[in-house]
């Protein structure tokens, strides 16, 4: 078996983990079309009742950001929130095809943009509902491009050389080898798994990160935060893996209980565009300052265009070693480029990170802790000198990472 074949079967068979009589919507850009119907016949392989595949164009909505007039932006789709809620109605799982060129919205003007993004935050709002408390089996997972291949191997002759590339990148991330990917992944997920013990068994207060590059900062965890890794179960009964590669432990921190100030350590992609060594600054979980030495205005819309994306919505830990880190790539994908390294996200925390956050309004949630916007951005801040010391209720201090590694 090819390894493309073996990665659409990881996605299909531990990714969603499609089972029989199960739905299935595949979100997919139509330039990689062949991908969508190879996951279609692995999806029927395994007993699908339906798949569903929706097709997805950045090229037209390019054409559209430049071209259409001012009034097509804002305005509410009822046609598209019909069709999705009645998807979500009939129970569809969904696996999200992610092939994105990273400079497709260069010079595209941010209002337009924003305006957008906020017709697609209410528009999918109930299919996101499903998919951040898990009442369906989800995952993303990447297919290369000529543009993010160029982009990510610019020294590459032609197209094909930098899809090549991308391709054996992308395999050796996601553990497909010359072995069966499913074994490979028991394994990790079993790894994963005895972090997550270890983290629960100290129900840490804080945690407090420090690096040489700047990071002094203590994240207060909520009451009843959950860890979590890859492997999660579904309101379905069955278990998914939301990202694959996915080398994170993560949880929610305390909405008001961040304090000091954290400097990035890989660029962050946003809007087409990349912002560069930033740093931000914490008061009770609020950003009161940021600074970057490359465009802090884009910055400045991560933090200021949505409610509560001034505040931390994820803690995720990830050790130097992991197997994107090691490849030293940049991917220009956040998908793989959080699995490189310890990230925070700003906005929106997961109610299934929080005991007894499932199924609470966005302001019971608020209230209670977990952090409520319609932005969830991650930036990288871990490092190979990342030291975490997590902080028991007792006031116990125990070494969580040291060295950038795992220490627990
Ligand atoms: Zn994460
Ligand atoms: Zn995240």
């Amino acid at each position: 078996m090819d390894k493309l074949q073996k990665y659409v079967k990881l996605i299909i068979n531990v990714g969603v983990n499609i089972q029989k009589g199960q739905k299935l919507l595949i979100r997919c850009p139509v330039d990689c079309a062949y991908f969508a119907r190879m996951a279609m016949e692995e999806a029927y392989a395994a007993g699908a009742d339906d798949v569903l595949i929706q097709w997805g164009d950045e090229k037209s909505s390019r054409i559209n950001y430049l071209m259409a007039p001012d009034s097509n932006f804002g305005k509410e789709l009822e046609w598209e929130k019909a069709r999705i809620q009645y998807l979500v109605d009939q129970g569809y799982n969904m696996l999200g095809v992610l092939a994105a060129d990273p400079e497709i919205l260069k010079g595209v003007d941010p209002e337009r943009i924003t305006k957008d993004q906020k017709v697609m935050a209410t528009t999918m709002k109930p299919l996101m509902e499903k998919v951040s408390s898990s009442a369906i089996q989800w995952t993303l997972a990447s297919v290369p491009n000529p543009a993010w291949a160029r982009k990510v191997f610019p020294n590459a002759k032609s197209d094909e050389e930098a899809i090549g590339l991308m391709w054996d990148a992308i395999y050796a991330a996601s553990r497909v080898d010359g072995k069966d990917p499913v074994e490979n992944w028991k394994t990790h997920i079993a790894t994963m798994q005895k972090k997550v013990d270890a983290l629960m068994a100290h129900n840490f207060k804080h945690l407090r990160f420090k690096n040489a590059a700047g990071t002094d900062l203590e994240i207060t965890l909520p009451e009843g935060h959950l860890w979590v890794a890859c492997g999660e179960e579904a309101a379905t009964g069955y278990n998914f893996i939301a990202n694959i590669p996915t080398e994170e432990v993560f949880t929610a921190p305390l909405r008001t209980g961040t304090n000091g100030i954290v400097y990035s350590t890989k660029p962050l992609v946003f809007m087409g565009d990349i912002i560069d060594e930033f740093w931000i600054k914490f008061k009770d979980g609020k950003v009161t300052e940021f600074g970057a030495k490359q465009n802090e205005h884009l910055l400045d819309k991560v933090i200021n265009t949505h409610p509560n994306a001034d505040y931390l919505g994820e803690v995720a830990l990830v050790p130097h070693s992991s197997p994107i880190s090691q490849s030293g790539i940049l991917w220009y994908n956040t998908l793989y480029d959080e699995n490189a390294s310890c990230h925070l996200a700003l906005g929106k925390a997961y109610p299934y990170t929080v005991k007894g956050a499932v199924g609470k309004s966005d302001d019971e949630l608020n209230a209670m802790g977990v952090n409520q916007s319609l932005a969830h951005t991650d930036f990288m801040m871990g490092s190979a000198d990342m030291s975490i010391v997590g902080v028991t209720y007792d006031g116990k201090e125990i070494a969580v990472f040291t060295g950038g590694e795992w220490a627990i």
